[in-house]
């Protein structure tokens, strides 16, 4: 089946009231038929619902749903975006261990990679997605994972995927892609021979800015990847916290059981089946949306480009960008809603946010409402100036969401505070 139809239909078998919308299962817990079945649940002989820590009906069809239009085997879905990547980390390494992380990510995701998880013992290194030349050299064997974001937040870089996807594989450490700004529509990292897909579902998932969340898409290719290799020896050893549990010998993939049982356990980074609810509505039109936000954009990054007050544009589905190419490789229908430029300076950049009208001056990006984002004073304000070099974010850097207005509109604001 298409993306558009799994995306209406897929792991929702009507229930005894045969409702046509996904019904909201707003519980913390389930009740056991007898103390028997109760064991067996935890003892994992019988799976089944115990506390909404760990699963939930309507968050499940929503995981379901999001697998399947990735591509993967199983889903989990997190409290936010920054959740989703914090757990993916905490599930794969331990004290000791490295990460290798692209230079040009969100701004949490580079907080987080660079500062937060040292106080555990994980350090990062980076590499330049764009031409992975030093990527293999980088690694050693308390490597555990290699992150970067399929089209990058907020500079728009599109990753080189070929070049990465075969280092990873001839080391078999696992890659995980931030898929967020593309979503499953336009790339499908997983097709493209990644292990494991995050999203921040706050951003086009939701697509009117309702509500937080994040989720962890798994695959076949991760759990080969796991599976008796020393790099993983967790998954791979008895879990004293789990009884002895071996996660690699289940038939479930044992990235998404460990996350379950051990990390969603001991952690509660789950979210509200609230927020599952509100994000299965969204995922109803996103193939919908995020076309139309990437032939909006393209629009206005062809406008930018012709303006003499416009130093440079960032859109990967311009021509003359050097990501054009890598788009029309890795990306379908569209380079998706975002899109950067520059102006002379911080003060020019401010005026020009300051006075636009229509767009919203908020941090976020993927809402139907366009949206405008000064990154060096809002976004990336807690990065040095040196780690602001390093990640491609100027001073006169800003950064649009375009939105589902008429593009005229839009473009008629824009004029008005460049002009
Ligand atoms: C927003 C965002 C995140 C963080 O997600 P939250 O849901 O805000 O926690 C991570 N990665 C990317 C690419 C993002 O845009």
């Amino acid at each position: 089946m298409q993306k558009e139809t799994l995306a209406l239909h897929y792991g929702y078998e009507k229930d005894t009231q045969k409702t046509m919308s996904v019904p909201l299962y707003m519980t913390t817990a389930y009740e056991f038929d007898s103390s028997t079945q109760a064991a067996n649940r935890f003892a994992l002989k019988e799976l089944g619902n115990i506390y909404t820590r760990l699963s939930n009906p309507t968050t499940d069809i929503f995981q379901k749903r999001f697998a399947s239009l990735e591509g993967g085997v199983s889903a989990v879905a997190t409290a936010s975006g920054m959740s989703a990547i914090f757990s993916t980390i905490v599930n794969l390494c331990e004290a000791g261990d490295n990460i290798i992380v692209a230079s040009a990510v969100y701004g949490g995701t580079s907080t987080l990679t660079d500062h937060t998880i040292k106080r555990f013992g994980i350090t990062t290194k980076k590499f330049d997605v764009t031409n992975p030349t030093d990527l293999e050299e980088l690694c050693d064997e308390k490597t555990k994972l290699i992150l970067f974001e399929s089209l990058s937040n907020p500079n728009l870089q599109v990753a080189n995927f070929k070049a990465i996807v075969k280092i990873a594989n001839k080391l078999n450490i696992i890659t995980v892609v931030d898929n967020t700004v593309a979503t499953p529509y336009l790339c499908q990292p997983i097709k493209l021979g990644c292990d494991l897909v995050v999203h921040s579902t706050s951003k086009y998932t939701t697509g009117q800015g309702l509500a937080l969340g994040g989720i962890i898409v798994d695959s076949k290719s991760c759990s080969k990847k796991i599976k008796n290799n020393p790099r993983y020896k967790h998954f791979n050893e008895p879990d004293i916290s789990y009884h002895g549990l071996v996660y690699s010998d289940l038939e479930y993939p044992p990235f998404t059981m460990r996350m379950i049982l051990n990390v969603l356990r001991d952690l509660g980074s789950t979210p509200s089946p609230f927020n599952s609810w509100i994000l299965i509505q969204g995922l109803e039109t996103l193939g919908l949306r995020i076309k139309q936000h990437s032939k909006s954009a393209l629009k206005i990054a062809k406008f930018l480009s012709k303006h003499k007050k416009v130093l440079k544009v960032n859109y990967a589905g311009l021509k003359s960008d050097s990501n054009y190419k890598r788009a029309k490789k890795y990306l379908k229908d569209g380079a998706s809603g975002l899109l950067s430029f520059e102006v002379s300076s911080l003060e020019e950049a401010k005026k020009i946010a300051d006075n636009i009208t229509i767009f919203s001056r908020v941090v976020n990006i993927g809402d139907s409402k366009s949206i405008i984002t000064h990154p060096a004073s809002t976004t990336h304000q807690q990065l040095s100036k040196e780690e602001l070099e390093a990640s491609g974010i100027n001073q006169g850097l800003i950064r649009l969401s375009i939105g589902l207005e008429d593009t005229d509109d839009l473009i008629e604001a824009l004029k008005k505070v460049l002009d």
